[in-house]
């Protein structure tokens, strides 16, 4: 009889072990970045075709509103002469709309407009720092108002030197395209760096995500386990530049045409992904105090990682802690979190 139920014991693990999901995994360079994928699904066969077509997905979406390439629609809107009017298509349509109601929500904090101060700012090349006349002239194309977008007719029209800038919300849509793909996958992880993305069912029923020291980025702060949407990041970063002793930070206040002055870091948590990282670069630019009250107001999940003097402060939003607690979306996994 013992035997028997040894035998039974086996048997059933055996089983347990053939139904368990099979997790493959990969790296990539796109958007400007090292992605990783990984996809889980009943077989190895399934699992690799999974991570194919996410790889594609997100091959898709750069080629469509990365700006770290010219030959991409977002590249062509930036080339087009200013004062016509350029038809969108309705994927390109409904992203404007979506640019145009954060960016207003937002206070203009997100603004994706800011390309022609990027440039000034030699964020993505040569850091300099750009004299005060040359901010101030800069300020009125660099506003997404000045990008006349039609939401009916579905046209934009560029101004004279308008550049917009794809950093801010990029990655997110990328992980909203993939999203769309509604793969028959027991679940897949989509990090671009910066922000994660996850889907469907995780190992142990999350997927463990690790949230950087803005003191010393090797090092975790905690970490949470993500269930569904999207966690981002924004925070100085390998992207912040020198010129001379002054720090500039790749994030700008589009208000001001200056580096946000904060330095620590802030992650948001959407369901969408565009949201969480357009949030996160708002977030960012409102600096904590705003940024909390703010976030409050509009039940956003989000949390700042706060350098003062050497220590690291942890202040949450109650959207933030109410998901931890209730552990719908996110919850704790790991160290750290007691402190929220
Ligand atoms: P990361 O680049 O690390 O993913 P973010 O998602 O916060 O960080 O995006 C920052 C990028 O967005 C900048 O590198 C720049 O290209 C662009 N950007 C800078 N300031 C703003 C802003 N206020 N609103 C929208 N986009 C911005
Ligand atoms: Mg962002």
């Amino acid at each position: 009889m013992r035997l028997l139920a040894a035998w039974m014991t086996i048997a059933l693990a055996a089983a347990a072990a053939a139904d368990r999901p099979v997790e493959a995994a990969r790296t990539a360079y796109l958007m400007g970045t090292r992605v990783t994928l990984v996809a889980r699904a009943a077989g190895r066969e399934l699992a690799t075709e999974n991570l194919e077509s996410l790889l594609q997905s997100l091959e898709q979406s750069e080629a469509l509103l990365s700006t770290w390439r010219i030959d991409t629609t977002l590249g062509r809107l930036n080339a087009a002469s200013p004062g016509e009017p350029l038809a969108l298509d309705p994927g390109l349509c409904t992203t404007f709309q979506k640019l145009t109601s954060w960016h207003e929500r937002t206070g203009g904090a997100f603004d994706p407009a800011v390309g022609p101060l990027v440039d000034a700012w030699g964020i993505e090349r040569d850091p300099r720092v750009p004299s005060d006349a040359e901010i101030r002239s800069l300020l009125p194309a660099s506003r997404l108002s000045a990008w006349q977008f039609d939401p009916v007719g579905c046209t934009v029209t560029r101004p004279p030197r308008g550049r917009l800038d794809s950093g801010g919300f990029g990655k997110g849509a990328a992980f909203d395209a993939a999203v769309r793909l509604r793969l028959p996958a027991d679940g897949w992880l989509i990090d671009l760096g910066g922000q994660v993305g996850a889907h469907g069912q995780g190992p142990f029923g999350g997927w463990r995500v690790g949230i950087a020291d803005p003191r010393r980025r090797d090092r975790e702060a905690f970490a949470v386990r993500l269930i569904t949407g999207s966690l981002a990041t924004s925070g100085g970063s390998e992207r912040d530049r020198r010129a001379g002793v002054r720090r500039i930070g790749h994030i700008l206040d589009p208000r001001s045409g200056q580096p946000a002055p904060f330095d620590g870091s802030v992650v948001v948590w959407h369901e969408e992904g565009f949201a969480a990282d357009v949030l996160s670069t708002a977030l960012y630019v409102m600096g904590p105090e705003a940024g909390l009250r703010w976030a409050d107001r509009e039940q956003i999940a989000a949390v700042y990682l706060i350098r003062h003097n050497n220590e690291l402060v942890i202040r949450s939003s109650r959207g933030w802690t109410e998901r931890v607690r209730v552990g719908r979306a996110i919850y704790t996994g790991v160290s750290g979190m007691g402190r929220l």
